[in-house]
């Protein structure tokens, strides 16, 4: 049997859970489709749950870890009226309004929930290296974020993988803190942009191991350094570090979308006025329609931005069809 909602948020990063507090206070009962616990990506609360300290989200003068902030913002939203789900969406059709959300079995007949409306908000993800104990280290040292973590490593060495604009640019912002920076990057020559190559080649506190890929992070409860290899030599080698950034790229979780959702070449959903998608009736929010930013504080304040279009939306319909 189809449920009927009116509101249904898929996601519950900072994006999703700040659209469900704001709808779910606008009364709108807002049923959010967290996603279920896996390594990577759609985990319930998204990428802050991969990360320990965030210092820069506005409000915690002492900081506040990843995972107990996104369980904040849960209970918020709980507290106003807002329906977890634990699950994934396998399936959507928005070619019709209301908009058919499958989870479990995309093949069944008749989908799980049947939405008026729907705001997506589904993130985007980090690439990453796939090493043996990459995963394990994630938060304890090993870092896809200069700008959330550069700061605990004040006086460090660090390695950061990659050779395109992300890899330069958290390598030049490291600088602020770490005493050396070590691009480490597959190949010799750099895929970044003539400017940001100029910028890390001339600072002193950046150096390069070209030619080279990580083959593991080493360490037990925290990084102590990485093991390379170089490609031409194939030689390996040990290398100590106190943290590696990994900057090869992120990927917006838009999969479900596809041919369904206008998107950027790269991928990300395109937004229109607000959080308007090219449906009407569909919003997005945070990360997976922002390549730009990727801040939590601004998902959220993203989230808060499509629930009040949704608001606005629905009053509009019901208006227009009464
Ligand atoms: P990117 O341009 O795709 O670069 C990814 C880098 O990671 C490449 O150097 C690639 O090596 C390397 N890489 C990929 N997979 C790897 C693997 N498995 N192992 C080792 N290395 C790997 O991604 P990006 O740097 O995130 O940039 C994405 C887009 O955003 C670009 O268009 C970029 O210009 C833009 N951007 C702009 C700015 C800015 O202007 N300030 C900042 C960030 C991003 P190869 O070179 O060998 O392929």
């Amino acid at each position: 049997m189809t449920e009927r909602r009116q509101v249904v948020i898929v996601g519950s990063g900072p994006a999703g859970l700040t659209a469900a507090i704001y709808s779910a206070r606008a009364q709108l009962a807002p049923l959010v489709i967290e996603g279920e616990p896996s390594s990577t990506s759609d985990q319930p609360g998204g990428q802050l749950m991969l990360t320990t300290d965030v210092e820069n989200y506005p409000g915690f003068v002492d900081g506040i870890m990843g995972p107990e902030l996104m369980a904040s913002f849960r209970g918020q939203a709980v507290r106003f009226g807002a329906e977890m789900v634990t699950a994934k969406v396998s399936r959507v059709d928005l070619a019709s309004r209301p908009f058919g959300l499958w989870v479990g079995d995309p093949d069944a007949a008749e989908p799980t929930y049947a939405a008026e409306a729907l705001i997506v908000a589904t993130g985007a993800r980090s690439l990453m290296l796939n090493l043996p104990n990459e995963q394990r280290l994630l938060g304890y040292g090993v870092s896809t974020c200069a700008t959330c973590d550069g700061f605990f490593f004040r006086e460090k060495e660090i390695g950061v993988v990659g050779g395109g604009d992300s890899a330069m640019e958290e390598a030049l912002f490291l600088t602020r803190f770490a005493d050396k920076v070590t691009v480490i990057h597959r190949r010799g020559e750099l895929r970044a942009s003539k400017v940001m190559q100029q910028r890390a080649l001339a600072n002193p506190k950046i150096s390069f191991l070209w030619n080279t890929t990580v083959v593991d992070v080493l360490g037990e409860n925290k990084v102590t350094g990485v093991r390379v290899r170089n490609t031409l030599s194939e030689e390996e080698s040990d290398h100590p570090l106190s943290g590696l950034f990994v900057a090869i790229g992120h990927e917006p979780n838009t999969g479900l979308f596809k041919g369904q959702l206008d998107m950027e070449e790269n991928g990300y959903l395109r937004t229109f006025t607000g959080t308007r998608t090219n449906v009407d009736g569909v919003f997005a929010c945070g990360d997976v329609q922002d390549h730009e930013y990727r801040q939590a504080i601004t998902a959220a304040g993203s989230g808060c931005m499509a629930a009040i279009d949704v608001e606005r939306w629905l009053e509009d319909e019901k208006a227009a069809s009464a």
